[in-house]
């Protein structure tokens, strides 16, 4: 029996999750959840789910949430997403919670020896060698493109893998040139073809900003050099990524666009859950089609590589940068083709250096917002 800790429960993978834990009981237990402030879907996972021990990121949905509960342990704020990330009974913490604020919660657990359900990309994005460097126990990718990749590689020598390729769906505005990006709104880029999930990883889709950010954590993941690794688009995404060999040979992992799937895969490795997708119909599917990012109008992409090669502070700059100018897009303060424009900026204006803990890296974020908001004020 595995025992789960969830942080951020109430989001698209922490729902996904749990719905693996429910077609599967007898395999895991949940022992503590973590959410922002959702009192009632956190109420109902809790009637369903008995973990020992929540958590609220919002003190006053956890004061409610205690009314409802009284026998449970209801913790809030950030001390009590760190108790719930550390907490003694769990042996695997699926880190799912979005953006930069998964970072300490996630550190946190993997100094505490536990097995890591990775889903917040920015864990690695922000901190890959201070994580690595700490890591005693496996770090297992539930991203549905490394989670591909971790699985091609199974059973392979590192010297025979000549190049990861990870494909992208190319986001709502894929085809689109510059001009016909200017006027895009929010709501348009919230559209997503393939996936539902969360705002902010939706707009990223939508920038390729998504793909940049995994390109670097896959480099943390496999220890790949970013020149061997590659973004293919595919917008139908159902290969999920492929590993090239030296000998010229592929492989690829295919599945219909579910994350149950990297989830079921992250908490059943090196054993595979039966029943958790439903295959893919090749006859049905006809075509699967790859082509070529638009790096010309999808900036984003090329600005992930370039902060990956820079190193050390500079993919922390390029994250925080990337959070602001989404959330003033969302606002409708800049337009979409801004976004990569005030984050290449941004990172123009930074002076890179090395990462030691992470505080290095809370430093360096808080100076990418504030330098985000001279040059947004600037340009007003
Ligand atoms: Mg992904």
């Amino acid at each position: 029996m595995k025992k789960l800790s969830i942080l951020g429960s109430t989001g698209s993978i922490g729902q996904a999750t749990l719905d693996v834990v429910r077609r599967h009981p007898q395999r895991f237990r949940v022992v503590a959840l973590a959410a922002g402030s959702n009192v009632e879907l956190m109420a109902r996972q809790i009637k369903e789910f008995r973990p020992e021990l929540v958590t609220l990121s919002d003190e006053d949905a956890a004061q409610r949430l205690k009314e409802r509960f009284r026998e449970l342990t209801v913790l809030s704020g950030a001390e009590g997403l760190i108790k719930v990330a550390k907490y003694d009974e769990a042996d695997f913490v699926l880190s799912a919670i979005s953006g930069s604020s998964g970072l300490v919660p996630t550190y946190e657990a993997v100094k505490a020896g536990k097995t890591i359900g990775l889903a917040n990309k920015e864990t690695l994005v922000l901190a890959g060698e201070l994580i690595k460097r700490l890591a005693r126990a496996p770090i297992i990718p539930v991203d549905s493109e490394h989670s591909a990749l971790f699985q091609c590689l199974q059973g392979h020598r590192r010297e025979n893998i000549r190049r990861l390729i990870l494909t992208a769906s190319g986001g709502p505005f894929r085809g689109m040139k510059k001009e016909q990006l200017k006027h895009v709104t929010g709501q348009d880029a919230l559209k997503h073809p393939t996936w539902q999930m969360g705002k902010k990883i939706t707009i990223d889709s939508a920038t390729l900003m998504n793909k940049g950010l995994e390109v670097i954590e896959a480099h943390h993941l496999f220890e790949f050099p970013p020149e061997n690794i590659d973004v293919v688009i595919h917008h139908q995404s159902i290969v999920h990524s492929f590993v090239e060999f030296i000998d010229g040979s592929m492989l690829a992992q295919l599945s219909l666009p579910d994350m149950r799937g990297p989830i079921a895969y992250a908490l059943s490795y090196p054993e595979r859950l039966e029943d958790i997708l439903k295959p893919c119909n090749l006859p049905e599917l006809k075509t699967l089609s790859f082509e070529a990012p638009d790096l010309e109008t999808f900036r984003c992409l090329t600005l992930c590589y370039r902060a990956l090669k820079m190193g050390g502070t500079a993919p922390v700059v390029l994250n925080a940068a990337d959070e602001m100018a989404v959330e003033a897009f969302l606002a409708g303060h800049i337009s979409f083709i801004d976004i990569p424009v005030i984050i290449e900026e941004v990172l123009n204006q930074h002076k890179v250096s090395q990462i030691q803990d992470i505080d290095d890296v809370l430093k360096a974020d808080q100076w990418a917002r504030k330098k985000f908001n001279e040059i947004l004020e600037a340009m007003n």
